[in-house]
């Protein structure tokens, strides 16, 4: 079965489900009538109006068109009717309602949907393999070992002919290139051409050399070249280069809350929602959006507009008074056709407005592209300047998030802290900017040496924290631990010298510690100790002394 076959089998599934149900609905729709007729009471009155609503809605998403056009004339007439005088009116309607659903089982679904391709791709980091071409052997290996500290594999070459091979057999991540070979001329430049005249694609490539003529630089860009170093080469901005040049992020699907006190119709849209790549949570019951809210934080909330307890832009109104969710889109799906409803939802909190039925790729299109621009926001918002990391809010309410679905759905998260050591004394000795750079190495080691599900952030001044989802805290240690070891190797170049930095760490749990607080308190407790033992180590609760 295809992914559209499989997608359609589910769907008409769902609708068969719904169909089934149909003659228990007319039996509440009667029963609610019955009992606002005995009891002139007003709840029995919205009882039958919202059992009424429930059936446009429905009946427009499940492809029973006729069954949803005369609900929605039944619910036109309800606003205006007085039922002492034209019970009898109401009556006639729900004769018409009788029938077209008896007639529903014999409608054919023949809508055939277009099936958009995934919204979000899922894609992964590419390898960090770099072929280093430097005929000066000496200086070449001394490159690749600086390289290597940082987390790339490099494959060094002392010959052109060496490097064309070797990418037939392995495409590299990226390419340095010295331009002035024993060959003469530009020759590294002129094997870099020959060699992306073969690819599909061309390699990302640096250019170094000790020459900086204007001519020699047009060649190198006429050849492609990404970036152009001149020799003595300083390694930070070297690496900062080939970071960019070799790092795509995993793109993380977009995750989507859907509120609807109708399960299958909330099934149906995460269906939809799910085949397109977005990752869904459902809520029917709206007493529980806030925490929901607070535990998959949602980049789009598609709410329903009519449920029991509350209505949705009631919600949307209680969700917004969260400063957190200001920006949160929030797009109502209803089969609200009145379009002063629709406005006046618009104005108390929500964002768009789909009228049921929609077709399915205009639903994931008008999700997707609410939810990208979202994120978009929020990724600004979120990143501390100076790494790129996610500031120290973002990286408490993913700590938040990760015990809250430890709790749900089992699992184990560990959580570390990061400290520089002494690092007051990187600042006074070799100033500012050479402490920015060395917070600066942290972050790029931390994120070249972890994983792309752990969330990585700066907690603020020199201090990291680290989640590692579905990570055992001995499994955890022992990466930090490699981590701490990395970092120590690194040297810094603050002025003529090198210098090298340490680090400590303080780890902790979850399930072991199931609140957020303690975890966060515990793993700084154990950073304490770390700092008290000596520094340059990683400290757990379970650490022996
Ligand atoms: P310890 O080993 O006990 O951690 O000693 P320490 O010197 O590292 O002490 P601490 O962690 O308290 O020092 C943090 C210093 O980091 C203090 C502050 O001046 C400096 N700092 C904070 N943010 C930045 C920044 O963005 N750039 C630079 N260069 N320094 C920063
Ligand atoms: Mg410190």
């Amino acid at each position: 079965m295809t992914n559209k076959e499989k997608l359609k089998a589910q769907l008409d599934a769902l609708r068969q489900s719904f169909i089934e149900q149909l003659p228990k609905r007319l039996d509440t729709l009667e029963s609610h009538l019955q009992k606002w007729c005995q009891t002139w009471d007003e709840s029995a009155r919205v009882e039958f109006h919202r059992a009424v609503h429930s059936l446009v809605g429905a009946g427009a998403t499940f492809g029973c068109e006729a069954l949803s056009n005369v609900t929605r004339t039944l619910e036109q007439q309800l606003v205006s009717v007085d039922l002492a005088r034209d019970l009898d009116v109401v009556e006639a309607m729900l004769q018409q309602v009788r029938v077209a659903i008896q007639q529903v089982g014999q409608e054919v679904d023949c809508e055939d949907f277009e099936l958009p391709a995934a919204a979000v791709p899922r894609t992964s980091r590419c390898g960090r393999v770099v072929y280093l071409l430097e005929d000066a052997e000496k200086s070449g290996e001394n490159l690749a070992i600086k390289l290597e500290h940082f987390g790339y594999k490099i494959d060094l070459f002392v010959s052109a002919s060496d490097l064309t091979a070797a990418t037939r057999i392995q495409r590299p991540a990226a390419i340095i290139a010295e331009i002035v070979l024993l060959e003469g001329g530009v020759a590294g430049i002129d094997v870099i051409k020959a060699i992306n005249a073969e690819q599909a694609e061309s390699i990302p490539t640096i250019f170094i050399s000790d020459c900086c003529d204007f001519e020699v630089r047009l060649e190198s860009i006429r050849a492609g070249g990404r970036a152009y170093f001149k020799k003595p080469l300083s390694i930070e901005p070297l690496v900062d280069m080939l970071d960019e040049l070799t790092t795509i992020e995993e793109v993380q699907s977009y995750r989507i809350l859907i509120v609807d006190d109708s399960r299958s119709q909330a099934t149906y849209y995460a269906s939809l929602l799910g085949q397109a790549g977005m990752e869904t949570e459902l809520v029917t019951d709206p007493q529980q959006v806030l925490e929901a809210i607070k535990a998959f934080s949602p980049e789009l909330v598609l709410m329903d507009m009519y449920m029991p307890y509350c209505s949705g832009v009631e919600l949307a109104l209680m969700i917004r008074q969260q400063p957190a969710y200001l920006g949160l889109p929030i797009v109502f799906l209803s089969a609200e056709t009145d379009r002063n409803i629709q406005l006046d939802a618009m104005s108390m909190g929500g964002d768009d407005f789909l009228l049921k039925p929609i077709k399915p790729i205009n639903l994931i299109k008008s999700v997707s592209i609410r939810a990208e621009r979202y994120r978009g926001l929020g990724l600004r918002m979120s990143e501390d300047s100076l790494t790129g990391l996610l500031n120290h809010r973002r990286v408490m309410e993913a700590l938040t998030q990760e015990v809250a679905r430890i709790s749900r759905h089992g699992g184990c998260a560990s959580f570390a802290m990061l400290d520089i050591d002494h690092f007051k004394w990187v600042n006074d000795h070799h100033g500012h900017a050479m402490g920015d750079r060395v917070i600066k190495s942290l972050a790029r080691l931390l994120k070249q040496r972890l994983r792309n599900i752990d969330v990585i952030g700066r907690y603020g001044g020199d201090e990291f924290a680290v989640i590692m989802p579905e990570t055992p805290l001995a499994v955890a240690v022992r990466v930090m631990d490699e981590v701490r070891q990395g970092f120590a190797e690194l040297l810094h170049h603050a002025g003529g010298q090198d210098i090298s930095v340490t680090l400590s760490g303080g780890l902790a749990a979850a399930p072991a510690i199931g609140d957020v607080d303690k975890l966060r308190e515990t793993a700084d407790q154990m950073l304490c100790q770390a700092k008290y033992k000596g520094r340059n180590q990683v400290v757990t609760v379970d650490t022996p002394d």
